[in-house]
């Protein structure tokens, strides 16, 4: 039995020791601590949607206009599946959040990945289970120094201490559709690119993400409440929830968000010419020459 895995937090060595919430260990981390923004001076921080409204919302931005200044694009699985990373300075993997003497100035509305730090919180799924599992690590980099304070803390202690059980909350859809198209595989096949700028829209960019949700054509399709769409557009948390629900309708074809009578039809129907196309499609290739063929007798 196959199980799929996600480190959210960052690329660091993780120590291979799993932890449970009731795991002890010592770890202290205040201003003034020998080492203070040494890790904001080495930030490989990758970046979940709850993050991202967060932040954008501290510095008083669009999600779009946060993303062009404060983020950069990575690929999180071989389909390409969209991920964005907190952008550091460009010679060095320097926080450009971070104030040589203030340390973090958003620390209020820090990633849940800097929370974490020196812990990796690790995701996995088994195939054959729907609900995911949150797994921790400790996270040992020679200039942290907090590791050698004496103040021993457990594991639920730590996570309560640094404000991430809303963020786990709040991305736990997230690191669901991520482990669940990982342990999916063929069966999905690689998402259209359209897929994948839902994916991004509803993750990362939810101030895009209203645009299409006003778009004349969105109620058309989809059957919801007026009370359920005004609280999608007004508020950014009930948004990304939405959000989850659409992408694994769109994504894995799960029935999460009602269409439209004529709508669903008019789907049903578009799906049965795209197999009906990809069918003749396939007989003309048995059938004749491969196209390079005919150009070069040509
Ligand atoms: S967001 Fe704050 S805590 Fe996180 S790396 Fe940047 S400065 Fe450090
Ligand atoms: S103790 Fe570790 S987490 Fe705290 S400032 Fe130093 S390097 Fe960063």
């Amino acid at each position: 039995m196959s199980e799929e895995k996600f480190d959210l937090p960052n690329q660091s060595p993780v120590l291979p020791a799993q932890l449970k919430p009731e795991s002890k260990f010592c770890f202290n981390c205040y201003p003034g601590i020998s080492c203070f923004n040494a890790c904001c001076k080495q930030a490989d921080i990758t970046l979940a949607p709850y993050d991202i409204i967060r932040l954008k919302n501290r510095l008083g931005m669009s999600s779009t206009e946060f993303l062009k200044k404060h983020t950069v694009p990575f690929e999180i699985d071989a389909h390409g599946l969209p991920g964005v990373k907190l952008r550091t300075t460009d010679d060095e993997p320097v926080c450009l959040l971070m104030d040589e003497e203030k340390g973090c100035t958003v620390y209020e509305d820090r990633p849940a990945a800097c929370r974490y730090y020196p812990m990796g919180l690790l995701a996995s799924r088994k195939q054959d289970e729907y609900h995911d599992e949150q797994h921790y690590a400790i996270v040992k980099e020679e200039h942290c120094r907090g590791h050698e304070e004496e103040r021993e803390l457990s594991v639920q202690e730590y996570r309560e201490e640094q404000g991430v059980i809303e963020y786990d909350e709040l991305n736990r859809g997230y690191l669901q559709l991520i482990l669940k198209k990982k342990s999916a595989g063929p069966a999905i096949g690689k998402p259209s690119p359209t897929s994948f700028q839902l994916f991004f829209m509803v993750c990362y960019d939810t101030d895009r993400f209203v645009k299409f949700l006003t778009s004349p054509n969105f109620r058309k399709v989809y059957d919801i409440s007026d009370e359920l769409y005004e609280s999608i557009l007004a508020d950014d948390i009930e948004r990304l929830k939405f959000g989850y629900d659409l992408l694994k309708q769109v994504l894995f074809g799960e029935d999460t968000v009602p269409l439209h009578k004529d709508a669903y039809e008019k789907r049903m129907e578009e799906r049965r010419e795209i197999l009906e196309a990809r069918r003749q499609a396939e007989i003309a290739l048995h059938q004749q020459k491969a196209p390079f063929e005919e150009y070069i007798e040509d």
